[in-house]
């Protein structure tokens, strides 16, 4: 598997990533996990526009979903002529939300809908285990298999047994990590760095890359440090363009 991270900033862009989007490519395949505001942008500059072959969203928040919109536009109005509908993996209510957000009609002809459910199943040559995690909305946190490589995302959330669960053993463990430690966050959210360590220790991960930083108002410096103190393997702060090979 290859990850390239097309956007890694937290909850609304930054001055060097878009919001959450990451490309996963095995086979041949391209899975666009989460697809945020901004990162059309960026797909462009790892694959061609029309060369994703499924779109997985963890939670209907904004800062994960904005994309799909402007990506209506690209598909219906090709100028070859309208793509097939695109697989689209997401909470239930995805289509209308989409279809509400792009602001004109339905988006049936351009995505097809399925409804995420706790379990696995596959998608091109991934197999993907989702579960809910702990986050004001429904959301998935993913495992990803391949050639018995592990790759597992914690979408967005605060720490629950779901994550730990998802993140066991794998290779590399993307895991959000917004919060700073040592200030009072809100409850049932979001992880601190310290805290997204404390998953990626009990878990056994071989890698763990920490994502979803809020630029404007975190510290890289202080959530690498909090993580580094509790998690002892090869460690790393997620950056727009960076690639993993897995
Ligand atoms: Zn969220």
């Amino acid at each position: 598997m290859r990850l390239t991270v097309l956007g890694c900033a937290g909850s609304f862009p930054g001055p060097e990533s878009a919001c959450s989007a990451y490309l996963v490519e095995a086979d041949g395949f391209r899975l666009l996990m989460d697809f945020g505001t901004g990162s059309l942008s960026a797909l462009q500059r790892y694959a061609s526009l029309t060369s994703v072959d499924a779109v997985l969203l963890t939670h209907l928040h904004i800062d994960h979903t904005q994309d799909a919109c402007g990506y209506v536009v690209v598909r219906r109005y090709a100028p070859d002529g309208p793509l097939p509908p695109l697989p689209l993996y997401a909470p239930a209510g995805a289509e209308q939300r989409l279809s509400t957000a792009y602001g004109e009609g339905s988006l049936e002809d351009v995505y097809l809908f399925h409804t995420l459910a706790a379990g696995t199943t596959n998608i091109g040559p991934f197999s993907v285990t989702v579960e809910r995690v702990n986050h004001p909305v429904e959301t998935y946190g993913v495992r990803l298999e391949h050639g018995g490589k592990v790759l597992a995302y914690s979408a967005d959330t605060a720490p629950c047994a779901a994550l730990e669960q998802l993140a066991q053993g794998a290779d590399l463990f993307l895991c959000e990590a917004s919060y700073l430690d040592g200030v009072d966050n809100p409850p049932d959210l979001h992880l601190t760095g310290r805290e997204a360590g404390e998953v990626a220790s009990k878990a056994g991960v071989g890698r763990l890359v920490l994502t979803h930083l809020v630029a404007a108002w975190g510290s890289e410096a202080l959530t690498f440090e909090a993580a580094a103190s509790v998690f002892h393997g090869q460690l790393d702060i997620a950056r727009a363009g960076a690639r993993y090979q897995i």
